[in-house]
């Protein structure tokens, strides 16, 4: 069962609000502006949810409009302070909004201000490492300013603003002040009247009402322009007729607020986030918080584990089935770091890699039990997994074939469970601390760190991993590989080498061999997918890459899997067949239609055209390949349902990291269904057995999202294998336990 810890960004809907909600849209579905009968009791119903909002709000003599939500009050209160401006003689210069503001606040300024041609300066008020904005700094900006926003509570962080401070540096501003109130409703007393706030915009969403229902508090006699006009509803404040359901469920809310039972009190809620503050500790050590809890809503916690990064953290509480969000749910799906962290000066690997898990005040003891204990559980799994550096767990014993991939550079680590030995094939240098630290864990002995070449974009840090797990590489080369020796053993299998110049002088193939069969070949950059590597460095040799491309061929044929350094768009491998295909220039030099000088010539003409980007166009270029666009590769969950019964040869393969697969249940298909686990990073070796299945068997890919699964099942049709789909929306689309319930803990 779900347990949804996002309750900043939406909560369920309370069942007595969407019980009021039907109710609205059954019996009492009246139009408020109707005389009849039927419109009174709409009117009557409206009116004593405005004046409940009234006393929970501390609203005294002020308006309080119905509206959208949220981001409808901040328009509605920007235009009206905005406007007001416009009409006096002397305009102040300033519009003023809290670094740490939801975006629709800085926004909405910037367009009014824009849209109105008052172009007054809109300026940022600084904050300080606690989140809380700067005082001094606003006391000192405050009288030049016509407008003033500061939220109540940060929706990423959950900082509360000390809103009396505040109303202090304001005194003697003309400026009008909006809070948004939007994280405070329902968690802290706002007193609306009694401070000094002119706005404060409220979306019923965030505490169990539906989405669509907000409210605007506007100060008795401050400026007032509405942002829509027509029928005259709401005092003509705000025209168009009213969300009734979404009225009557926020009724519901604000009644629960007003009668108690429902919502926790404070030393409750606080209890709660100590306990799951502790549950975090434990499962992850070095974990810090990123906001000093003593002065946040004790519904949030925002905090980064040093050297995991948020898309691992949130792959992993996704998988047990904990619902967070990375930063705020609006950037989420972007990774980009947080603007609220970095305005409070944190490091930026902490801004990158931030996490939110925020509840809702009507969780219970089970709930927070449940939630605490799922936490543990990531922890251990990533521990087991050798991932978290600040704590050794027990270690599942690796083997075979993981690749890292670092800004479209590859790496390559090869591991032999049984000899507990390990080859990382070109190192990267931001891999260094990682892969020392999954060695370390696993008790594993370097082998041989090789290069395919010295690289032109970075150094190679093969002395670096060697000087972090404190071994020494003995008698090797330049590339690393021990000179005396002519094949390099990994338990059953082994490593011999090729000398393939071209891209550089010293242009090496490592050739990876299981019982005595070729298995695939790390080529560098000599072919990579979808283009050559470039010949014009310094320390190239383009009058032999043609050479050394015809005796890869000889030695690997057309049809082995090869690994590339690059992979700028996750097409894994490749082949020479598949490039033959895809490159005319391979193609002419494999086919003997062009001699080393001629295929010198071209290539040199192609970089030009291609300029030194080469690798990322080249790959989408001239002719478009497979891999560039695969469409229909996605199939629904009722046509892999379909596919399992027709074809019982089907093997459903889990992409998720193993992480994540320990900890998350894989949808059921029957037992004839043939499954398999391959991580995405461990495709590579897997994409070998696979291109050796019958042409026509099928095999889909599942993930958390269906993405990662995407990317697995176009490379595979890259390769040839026209059955290869993924599942589409991934498992978080596969039926499950009602979120709903699960959340609300009632
Ligand atoms: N302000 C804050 C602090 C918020 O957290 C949000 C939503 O996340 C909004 C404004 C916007 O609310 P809505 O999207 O409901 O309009």
């Amino acid at each position: 069962m779900e347990i949804y810890l996002d309750a900043n960004a939406t909560t369920p809907v309370l069942p007595a609000a969407r019980d009021a909600a039907l109710a609205a849209m059954a019996e009492d579905f009246g139009n408020p502006s109707s005389i009849h009968s039927t419109g009174l009791k709409a009117r009557a119903l409206m009116d004593g949810v405005r004046a409940r909002a009234r006393r929970v709000l501390g609203a005294g003599q002020g308006r309080l409009l119905f509206l959208s939500g949220a981001t409808e009050g901040i328009q509605t209160a920007v235009l009206s302070a905005l406007s007001a401006l416009r009409e006096l003689p002397v305009r102040p210069e300033l519009l003023l909004y809290g670094a740490t503001e939801h975006k629709a606040v800085p926004e909405a300024i910037k367009h009014w201000n824009a849209l109105l041609g008052l172009n007054l300066t809109v300026m940022a008020i600084p904050v300080g490492r606690d989140g809380r904005h700067d005082l001094g700094w606003l006391k000192a900006h405050a009288p030049r300013a016509g407008l003033v926003c500061t939220m109540a509570a940060n929706n990423e962080t959950g900082v509360i603003s000390d809103l009396d401070g505040i109303s202090q540096a304001l005194a003697g501003s003309p400026a009008r002040w909006m809070v948004d109130g939007v994280q405070a409703l329902g968690k802290l007393p706002l007193l609306l009247e009694e401070r000094r706030i002119d706005y404060a915009p409220f979306s019923g969403h965030k505490l169990y009402a539906p989405k669509g229902i907000g409210l605007l508090y506007v100060r008795d006699g401050a400026p007032f322009t509405p942002l829509l006009a027509g029928g005259g509803q709401e005092g003509a404040l705000r025209s168009g007729t009213e969300n009734m359901s979404g009225i009557a469920a926020l009724g519901a809310v604000l009644a629960a607020l007003e009668a108690g039972g429902t919502f926790r009190d404070a030393a409750t809620l606080d209890a709660y986030r100590d306990r799951l503050a502790a549950a975090l500790q434990q499962a992850f050590p070095g974990l810090l918080f990123n906001a000093p809890p003593e002065l946040c809503l004790p519904t949030t916690l925002n905090f980064a584990v040093p050297g995991i990064s948020a898309k691992l953290l949130l792959d992993l509480f996704d998988a047990a089935e904990l619902r967070v969000s990375g930063g705020s749910a609006c950037s989420a799906a972007k990774a980009q770091p947080s603007y609220v962290l970095e305005a409070m000066g944190l490091p930026t690997w902490q801004t990158a890699s931030s996490v939110r898990m925020s509840f809702g005040p009507v969780a219970d003891d089970a709930f927070i039990d449940e939630a605490c204990a799922r936490i543990r559980v990531c922890g251990e799994s990533l521990r087991d997994s050798c991932l978290d550096p600040s704590a050794p767990g027990q270690a599942l014993p690796a083997d075979g074939l993981t690749r890292f991939v670092v800004d479209g550079a590859c790496c390559y680590l090869l591991a032999d469970a049984a000899s507990q030995r390990a080859v990382v094939i070109d190192p990267l240098p931001e891999l260094t601390e990682r892969l020392a630290q999954w060695l370390r864990c696993q008790r594993y002995a370097l082998a041989a760190v090789l290069d395919t070449h010295s690289h032109g974009d970075h150094a190679s840090s093969a002395a670096d991993l060697w000087a972090a797990v404190q071994q020494v590489p003995g008698d090797v080369d330049p590339l690393g590989w021990p000179r005396s020796a002519d094949r390099l053993a990994i338990g059953a299998s082994h490593l011999t080498r090729l000398a393939i110049p071209g891209h550089t002088q010293d242009s090496t193939a490592y050739l990876l061999h299981d019982a005595g069969q070729l298995r695939l070949a790390f080529v560098g950059d000599t072919v990579m997918p979808g283009a050559l590597g470039r010949s014009d460095f310094e320390q190239s040799a383009p009058l032999q890459y043609a050479a050394s491309l015809a005796r890869l061929r000889e030695v690997v044929g057309l049809r082995t899997l090869l690994l590339p350094g690059h992979d700028y768009d996750d097409r894994f491998a490749t082949t020479l067949a598949v490039e033959c295909d895809a490159q005319p220039l391979l193609a002419d030099v494999l086919a003997g239609r062009l001699d080393a000088v001629s295929f010198a010539a071209a290539k040199a003409e192609l970089e030009r055209d291609l300029g030194l980007t080469a690798y990322q166009t080249i790959a989408c270029g001239a002719r478009v390949d497979a891999g560039c666009a695969l469409a229909g590769s996605e199939m629904a969950l009722a046509d892999l349902q379909a596919l399992a019964v027709q074809h019982p040869g089907l093997l459903l393969v889990d992409v998720r990291e193993p992480y994540e697969q320990r900890l998350g249940q894989a949808p059921e298909l029957g037992a004839q269904v043939r499954r398999q686990a391959v991580a995405l990073s461990g495709l590579p070796d897997a994409l070998v057995q696979w291109q050796a299945l019958p042409a026509g068997t099928p095999i889909v890919f599942f993930c958390r999202s269906g993405n990662r699964s995407a990317q697995a099942a176009r490379a595979l049709r890259r390769l040839g294998h026209a059955e290869a789909w993924s599942l589409r929306g991934g498992l978080a689309l596969w039926p499950r336990a009602t979120v709903a319930d699960a959340a609300l803990a009632i």
